[in-house]
């Protein structure tokens, strides 16, 4: 019983941890240069301007397990570890001291990116979504929810490929505290449940070449191993 001229799409969703239960994903928030050292890998200042946020699409959310699709249209796909947001509440012009009431868990994921498109977006003025929002752009491992996990502070974050630290940071780095992102966001758009926030990459971004075995993790909250399929023809 639908009155959609097609077949409805799928409502993208991302695993829960020890269920069977999945949660539902409205939108998918990142915040770009949140730890200082990456920020000046980026050659960037790493002061306190106002954070500002990027999207991808609900459905570039993947497991972050098995293999994972290799994306077109790149010779420098660059791996980003971030923590995962996840809320089960929303609102506008959220306090910070209640911005934490707003999650329901936690994960961690890959902000993958076409390095080399982002470059090319930046000195020509373009939008970065290629360049960030492609397919599978966003594995993400099984929730954790905060009513067992507490809030993360000053965990260990961590990724290597094929078993080489490439980045490593402890979340008190973070420039922006998790409640500062969601009160921040807040006044730029409404939160809503289901929406994710990823939250900023420490250092040590770097190549992902097809074939690699990726692994990462935040410590307390999940770790994964996954492995890059062959560059598309
Ligand atoms: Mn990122």
């Amino acid at each position: 019983m639908s009155d959609y001229v097609i077949t409805q799409p799928a409502v993208p969703s991302v695993a829960v941890s020890h269920s069977s239960a999945r949660f539902p994903i409205r939108r998918v928030f990142c915040v770009g240069r949140n730890y200082a050292a990456h920020a000046r890998e980026m050659g960037k200042d790493p002061d306190r301007e106002p954070p500002f946020f990027f999207t991808k699409p609900a459905d570039a959310v993947i497991p972050a397990s098995g293999t994972v699709p290799y994306p077109s249209a790149t010779n420098d796909l660059h791996h980003e570890i971030e923590l995962v947001v996840a809320l089960g509440g929303g609102g506008a012009n959220v306090d910070p001291g209640n911005a934490l009431d707003l999650v329901w868990g936690y994960g961690v994921g890959i902000d993958l990116t076409r390095r080399d498109m982002q470059a090319v977006a930046k000195d020509m003025g373009r939008p970065w979504d290629m360049a960030k929002g492609f397919d599978a752009s966003a594995p993400c491992t099984p929730l954790v929810p905060a009513s067992t996990l507490g809030h993360p502070a000053g965990n260990a974050i961590w990724l290597d490929v094929n078993g080489a630290r490439k980045q490593e940071g402890t979340l008190d780095e973070l420039i922006w505290t998790i409640p500062e992102i969601i009160a921040a966001l807040s006044r730029l758009v409404t939160l809503a449940p289901g929406d994710l926030i990823y939250t900023g990459t420490p250092a040590g971004v770097g190549q992902i070449r097809p074939g690699d075995t990726v692994s990462g993790g935040v410590d307390g909250v999940a770790t994964f191993t996954l492995v890059f399929g062959p560059q598309p023809a």
